[in-house]
C-alpha cells in the first residue's frame, strides 16, 4: 500500500458505510471504501450481484441480460480497465458491417442507405447549429420543425429508432432534442466481451460483505447521527449510506427516505426519463441468414419493434440472433410473455427471410420495465431536463447520504463505465468528509 493509501486506511478505520445495490456502481463504491479501511456492508435485493450487468450462459454463448457492449473501450475507459484486469476477451462489433431491409423485405439500395444517413445527420446538424441549450423541444418535434417529410420516411425513422432510441434508452417523442446528444463518449469502436461482461465485477467483490436477498425499504438519515437502513432482514446502521438503486426504483418511491429526499432531488428524479430496451435471443439449429454480417436492420411497424438484430455467428459458434426493441415499443414488448415475444420477433424475421425462418431451439428474453428491482433500462434526458438533473443527484445529503448509479452522472449516463465512475465519486466524497 502507498503511504497515502495507508494514511487513508487509518482515516476510514471505524467508519461504517451501508451501500444499497450490488451493481457496478455499488460494488465500485464499496470496494474503494473497504480498501481505505472502512467497514462496508452491501445490501442487494436480488439473489445475485450485477444488477444491469449480468451474463446468462445457458445458450452456450454470452447472453448479456443488461449491458452488452463496452462503449469506447479505450484504455482510459474504466470498464475496459476492469475487463483487462480479469483477462477478458473482446470482439469489435462493426456498425458498418450491416445489411438493412425495407418493410417489404427488400434490401436497401445504395440510395436508401444514403437518404437514411443524410436525413439522420442533417437533423443532428440542424439541432447543433440552431438550438439554444435550453430549447424545450423533443427530438420528434425538432425533426418535424426541420423537415416534416422526414417523419414519413421509414428509413430515416428507422435510424432515429434503432440508433438513437437504442443508445439513449427512450422514445424520440420524449427525448430532449438538445441533451440527447450532449453527453460524452469514449471514441473507439464498441466491443462485446466474449468471455462474459459480468466477470469484470469479480475483483470488486473480493473481501466484501455482500448481503444478497436483502431488500431495502427505508433509509433514515440525520446529519451527525448517520443512517439506519431498513431491510426485510433487519436494520443496518452506519455513518454513511450510498444508495445506488436504479432511477426507476427512486421514481416509484420503493424506498422511504426519512426525512424525504430534498425537493430538488425529488424534482430531478420525477423529471428524468427512464425507458426500456428489450432483448430477445433466438437460437436456431441452422442459420438462415448470412453468417458474415454483423447486424441486420429491419424497417418495422410500429417504430422500435425488433428493428435491429445482432448476429452471434460473427463472434461465436452459436446460431443466435439477438433482436432489440426500443423506444415506445420496448415497454410494450417487456409486458409480453416470452412466447408472445418470440412470435412477435419471428414475425419480423419472416418479413425478410420468409419461410426460411426456422423454429427456435432456445429463447431468452428480457423484461426490464417490469423487473421489480429496476423498473426500466437506463436514464434518458427529457425535454426541459438539465444536465444538473443528473449531476445534482450526486450531491451529499445531510453529509451522510449519497445517491449514485448511472442516472447520477450526465456525461456517461446509461453505461457501465458511467455507473462505475459514479460509485467511485460517491466513495471519494465519503473519504473527503472523513479526512
Ligand atoms: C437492456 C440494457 C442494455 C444496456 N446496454 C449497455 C451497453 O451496451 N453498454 C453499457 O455500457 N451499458 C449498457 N447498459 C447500461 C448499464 O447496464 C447500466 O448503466 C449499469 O449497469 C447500471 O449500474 P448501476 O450500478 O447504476 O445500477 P444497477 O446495476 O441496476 O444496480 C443497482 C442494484 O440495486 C438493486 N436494488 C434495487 N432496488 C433495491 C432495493 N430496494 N434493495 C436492495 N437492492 C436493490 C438492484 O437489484 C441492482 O442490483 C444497458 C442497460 C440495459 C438495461
Amino acid at each position: 500500500m502507498t503511504p497515502i493509501g495507508r494514511a487513508r486506511a487509518q482515516a476510514l478505520e471505524g467508519t461504517k458505510v451501508v451501500v444499497i445495490g450490488a451493481g457496478i456502481a455499488g460494488l465500485g463504491a464499496a470496494h474503494t471504501l473497504r480498501n481505505q479501511g472502512a467497514e462496508v456492508v452491501v445490501l442487494e435485493g436480488k439473489p445475485h450481484i450485477g444488477g444491469r450487468l449480468l451474463t446468462d450462459w445457458s445458450m452456450g454463448a454470452p447472453f448479456e441480460v443488461g449491458a452488452g457492449w463496452i462503449h469506447g473501450p479505450e484504455e482510459e475507459n474504466p470498464s475496459r480497465q476492469l475487463a483487462d484486469a480479469v483477462g477478458a476477451e473482446y470482439v469489435v462489433t462493426e456498425d458498418e458491417n450491416a445489411t438493412y431491409f425495407l418493410s417489404n423485405g427488400n434490401e436497401f439500395a445504395e440510395e436508401d442507405y444514403e437518404e437514411m444517413s443524410d436525413g439522420w445527420e442533417s437533423v443532428l446538424e440542424h439541432i447543433d447549429r440552431n438550438f439554444e441549450n435550453n430549447d424545450p423541444r423533443s427530438l420528434l418535434k425538432a425533426i418535424r420543425d426541420y423537415d416534416s417529410d422526414l417523419l414519413d420516411d421509414p428509413r430515416v425513422m428507422w435510424a432515429f429508432s434503432a440508433w438513437t432510441e437504442f443508445s439513449k434508452g427512450g422514445p424520440i417523442e420524449d427525448l430532449s432534442a438538445v441533451l440527447f446528444n450532449a453527453d460524452k463518449a469514449f471514441d473507439t469502436p464498441d466491443v462485446v466481451v466474449t468471455t462474459g461482461y459480468d466477470k469484470i465485477l469479480t475483483p470488486l467483490t473480493e473481501g466484501l460483505d455482500i448481503r444478497l436477498s436483502h431488500t431495502v425499504s427505508g433509509v433514515a438519515y440525520e446529519k451527525g447521527d448517520g443512517v439506519a437502513v431498513e431491510t426485510d432482514q433487519g436494520v443496518f446502521e452506519g455513518d454513511y449510506c450510498i444508495c445506488t438503486v436504479p432511477l426507476g426504483i427512486l421514481k416509484a418511491e420503493k424506498i422511504a427516505f426519512d426525512p424525504p429526499l430534498p425537493q430538488r432531488y425529488r424534482n430531478s428524479i420525477d423529471k428524468l426519463g427512464f425507458g426500456s430496451v428489450t432483448k430477445l435471443a433466438l437460437k436456431f439449429a441452422e442459420p438462415f441468414w448470412d453468417i458474415e454480417t454483423q447486424y441486420f436492420g429491419i424497417v418495422t411497424e410500429p417504430k422500435g419493434r425488433w428493428n435491429y438484430w445482432l448476429n452471434y455467428r460473427t463472434f461465436s459458434e452459436e446460431n443466435i440472433l439477438l433482436g432489440l426493441s426500443v423506444g415506445a415499443y420496448a415497454p410494450i414488448a417487456d409486458r409480453m410473455t416470452d412466447a408472445e415475444m418470440t412470435e412477435d420477433g419471428l414475425d419480423v424475421l419472416r418479413q425478410v427471410w420468409g419461410e426460411d425462418v426456422g423454429t427456435p431451439t432456445q429463447v431468452l428474453a428480457t423484461h426490464w420495465a417490469t423487473d421489480p428491482y429496476t423498473l426500466g433500462a437506463y436514464a434518458y434526458p427529457r425535454p426541459g431536463n438539465k444536465k444538473s438533473d443528473y449531476d445534482g443527484l450526486a450531491r451529499a445529503i445531510e453529509e451522510c447520504l449519497f445517491l449514485a448509479g448511472e442516472h447520477t452522472l450526465f456525461d456517461y449516463a446509461g453505461t457501465t463505465h458511467g455507473a462505475y465512475m459514479s460509485g467511485l465519486r460517491a466513495a471519494e466524497a465519503v473519504i473527503e468528509l472523513e479526512s
